[in-house]
């Protein structure tokens, strides 16, 4: 069975691959596939913005669907930049978006530090069944960056689970303990069980 997925990504496509391939699932790329489908990402919440995407290819393509949206939530900032955190502060790379971060965060103990990143993920079958999961996980942010690998706003996130910074993580130990590892292996669990 083809599942589109909608990324361009090819770190997200290697994980999609990974779980979903033993399940008979072969997964493509929109450019695998052929659609370049531009969905603004107008929803408030992670799954609305999955869901946008994960419809938007089903309707072009017809074939089963797969998205993703993510994002990382503070508490002391409200849950910001949440859904916004590609673009928070209306910022051009990530280097500039975790440095407002950790100026909107100067001064604050520890103990008010607390986030977590989010992830959900839309399937959406070729007969149009939907099936949502989710994953997150919990950390703080640093005073200061620290780490070379991932992406985004590793190098500011502290994962006590794993004792460091997702930057200073490898990809098998972030994966083990993500928001992104854990929304599919809870899809890999409800697809197996569908
Ligand atoms: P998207 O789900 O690919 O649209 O990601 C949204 C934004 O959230 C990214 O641009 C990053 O800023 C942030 N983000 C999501 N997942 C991660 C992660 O695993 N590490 C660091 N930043 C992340």
């Amino acid at each position: 069975m083809k599942l589109i997925a909608a990324t361009h990504n090819k770190n997200k496509l290697r994980e999609f691959r990974e779980i979903l391939g033993p399940l008979g699932y072969e997964v493509l790329d929109e450019g695998e596939a052929g659609v370049d489908v531009e969905v603004e990402e107008t929803g408030a919440t992670f799954e609305e913005n999955a869901r946008l995407k994960a419809e938007a290819i089903h309707a072009a393509t017809g074939e089963a669907a797969l998205a993703d949206d993510s994002g990382l939530c503070v508490d002391a900032l409200g849950g910001e930049p949440g859904v916004f955190s590609a673009r928070y502060g209306g910022l051009g790379t990530d280097g500039e978006r975790t440095e407002l971060l950790l100026k909107n965060l100067a001064g604050a103990p520890r103990e008010r530090r607390t986030a977590r990143f989010m992830c959900s993920i839309v399937f959406i079958g070729a007969d149009g069944r939907e099936i949502t999961a989710s994953g997150s996980v919990e950390g703080y942010i640093a005073e200061a960056p620290e780490g070379e690998n991932g992406f985004g706003y590793d190098p500011v996130f502290f994962s006590p689970e794993l004792g460091k910074t997702f930057a200073m993580a490898s990809a098998a130990e972030k994966n083990a303990v993500s928001h992104r590892g854990r929304a599919l292996a809870a899809l890999n669990a409800a697809l197996a069980d569908a």
